[in-house]
């Protein structure tokens, strides 16, 4: 699932690729996944891209004001294409594109339909792999329309230790789930929630109102550390070109069986229904194997 970081790295991409460029035509093949009607899609027709950026998790694309916004949801990724296929993905296929926009190979000239038709000009793919479709667009004229930003706490990236202690104050919630509620902290998600706890020589199932002030700095150190070490990763990797899930430099996350890479002990996995989640005993738990079945109490 892309996170603050990968979302970061698309954001700079199409700052330096997309920004300057008009939306040709944007072809709809997932029509569930466009949230809103009003504007229309077509209301970015001919418009410039003027910004890209990120709120929490969802990408913000700034269209003339005008703003093109993406919740990427599990499996959903975001794939830059220099040459475009003009012909329309075909609506309610069983492929990977929910939707895709056709920008101008220079703003403003030829005309878009003309070039976007002939040659097929550059542009992305708003793409989900897997049967369940959550990937979410929306076409709205200030991004807090969008419920979901609307809800956002403020973002990991931005949060002070006095911040933090505060948003932590009242939860009575396990870190892990803490710190992945959107609505408390924006833009961790199970992946990165791994890698700083593990980072910080945390349990996962400590309880978030009941950290100690060592345990609070140590949280909000990791926060900085993790993120920004992994934006910086995602952004050199040029995250809009590649294939969705290409992390490097994790140290737990997805390491199940193999050796925590600060004490050597083996990475161990604690697993409900569709996910699962990585933690190191020896770093974050006293030695201690946690028990799925205390999972119910922290994920929903
Ligand atoms: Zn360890």
């Amino acid at each position: 699932m892309p996170e603050l970081p990968e979302v970061e790295a698309l954001a700079t991409f199409l700052r330096e690729r997309a920004v300057g460029r008009t939306i040709a035509r944007i072809d709809v093949a997932a029509i569930n996944a466009v949230k809103t009607f009003d504007p229309a899609l077509t209301a970015l027709y001919g418009a410039e891209i003027t910004g890209a950026s990120r709120h929490g998790k969802f990408l913000d694309v700034d269209v003339s004001g005008l703003h093109l916004i993406t919740h990427l949801s599990r499996a959903g990724w975001l794939q830059w294409r220099d040459a475009l296929p003009p012909a329309p993905p075909r609506p309610g296929g069983k492929g990977p594109i929910a939707v895709r926009v056709h920008l101008d190979d220079s703003s403003g000239f030829p005309p878009h339909e003309v070039a976007s038709q002939l040659r097929g000009g550059p542009g992305f793919d708003l793409t989900e792999a897997g049967t369940q479709k959550r990937l979410a667009v929306y076409v709205v004229r200030d991004p807090v329309e969008v419920p979901g930003i609307a809800r956002l706490g403020p973002d990991a990236l931005a949060v002070s230790r006095d911040q933090l202690q505060a948003l932590l104050a009242d939860q009575r919630a396990q870190i892990k789930r803490a710190i992945t509620d959107q609505t408390v902290l924006a833009g961790i998600g199970n992946a990165y929630s791994d890698e700083i706890l593990h980072t910080a020589r945390l349990s996962p199932f400590k309880i978030a109102a009941k950290l100690t002030e060592d345990e609070l700095a140590r949280l909000h150190d990791a926060i900085g550390t993790v993120l920004r070490d992994a934006v910086s990763r995602s952004v050199g990797q040029k995250a809009a070109t590649l294939k969705a899930e290409k992390r490097s430099g994790l140290q737990v996350h997805a390491r199940t069986g193999l050796p925590c890479p600060v004490c050597g002990d083996t990475v161990r996995e604690v697993s409900f229904a569709d996910r699962a989640f990585q933690y190191c005993p020896t770093c974050q738990t006293e030695g201690r194997e946690l028990a799925d079945r205390r999972l119910s109490r922290l994920l929903k």
